[in-house]
């Protein structure tokens, strides 16, 4: 077994338009900095899988997968935010199916970890729509392919978690699974922000009700207040649940140097949150735990989070460069932590 499968998504710099923050570079310096950590190479890089409509229909309406190969054909933008090329309709299926290989090669146990380096990114996304930069989503097609498309010499899982640490809410991933019990969606995300959903009371109806779990944070939260919230809130909802298998939506744009953001996290605090899910999976599901890239809009910030990940990861040593934030954190999170636990009855 591979300690680590990657995928890197090639050409996705046909993916860009002039001035726009979610731009090729993004990727490009955590693949350098991945490769000068000595972490690149020597992993296997596996090729996206080629989906079929039918299956990315599940997914996705019928009617927007068509919108957007046509926008793209035409390079369109689906909204004031989100652009296409001519290369995004393929790109996004490459995402789509390179995130489905990873999740599926870490379910198989042909790799202990996984990591998606997803341009387009897709938590944004719904089933019917894409925006906020996403076209297709991938870590809920990751997911999908799973729990439910035929698996060579595998199983299907019956329960997943997703964790998005991104710092938007995941409103497409919530949308896509809000009234299924197959899968727990946890998000953090700043709130007031982008696009304006994910409270705590937003936990999923019908059979998915209760397998939906917001935590909007307020600005300033900084290391310590996710920390209590990982270990506090979101582990806790884990055992809970019981998932086979962790897929945790990585933006890094929680970072201090974040320009959209302000949660005011250190790259540090991101690779002990990933260490502690790490550490999740391995006591309750054999390692099973593959990361899939979202924002994150400072190019060193995003490359340290992806360097402080990949460490959690191998459960290797590693020093942030940039340290934390020179301005500190704030308290108003333990609100949030306080009603959250109420919520959810986790005293
Ligand atoms: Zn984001």
């Amino acid at each position: 077994m591979d300690e680590l499968v990657y995928f890197y998504p090639e050409g996705h710099e046909a993916h860009q338009e002039a001035g726009h923050p979610e731009r090729p570079a993004r990727i490009e310096t955590i693949r350098q900095w991945l490769q000068e950590a000595g972490w690149w190479d020597q992993y296997p890089h596996l090729e996206p899988l080629n989906l079929s409509m039918e299956f990315l229909s599940t997914i996705h309406t019928p009617e927007y997968l068509k919108r957007l190969e046509k926008f793209s054909g035409l390079a369109l933008s689906l909204d004031g935010d989100t652009y296409t090329t001519r290369a995004s309709w393929q790109l996004a299926l490459n995402a789509a199916g390179g995130s489905a290989a990873v999740a599926g090669a870490v379910w198989r146990g042909q790799g202990q970890r996984g990591f998606a380096l997803n341009r387009p990114p897709g938590h944004h996304a719904t089933a019917s729509a894409g925006m906020g930069f996403c076209l297709l989503n991938n870590i809920a097609i990751a997911a999908q392919y799973v729990l439910k498309h035929p698996l060579e010499n595998a199983p299907n899982a019956r329960k997943l978690a997703i964790v998005d640490l991104d710092l938007h809410h995941g409103n497409g991933t919530q949308d896509i699974f809000w009234e299924r019990n197959d899968l727990l969606f946890i998000s953090t995300h700043q709130s007031p922000l982008y696009p304006g959903s994910g409270s705590l009371e937003e936990r999923g109806a019908g059979e998915g009700l209760g397998c939906t779990a917001n935590f909007p944070l307020p600005p300033a939260t900084g290391d310590t207040g996710y920390l209590t919230i990982m270990e506090g809130c979101i582990l806790p909802l884990l055992d809970r649940f019981a998932p086979e298998m962790v897929l945790v939506d990585v933006g890094f744009d929680p970072h201090w140097r974040d320009p959209l953001g302000h949660l005011r996290l250190s790259a540090a605090g991101y690779g002990t949150l990933i260490s502690r899910l790490t550490g999740w999976a391995d006591q309750h599901c054999d390692g099973k735990i593959a990361l899939f890239t979202e924002g994150g809009y400072d190019l060193e910030a995003g490359a340290a989070c992806a360097q402080a990940a990949v460490a959690a990861l191998l459960g290797q040593p590693w020093e942030d460069p940039i340290g934390p934030s020179p301005r500190p954190d704030g308290e108003s999170w333990w609100m949030v932590y306080q009603k959250a636990r109420e919520i959810w009855q986790l005293s």
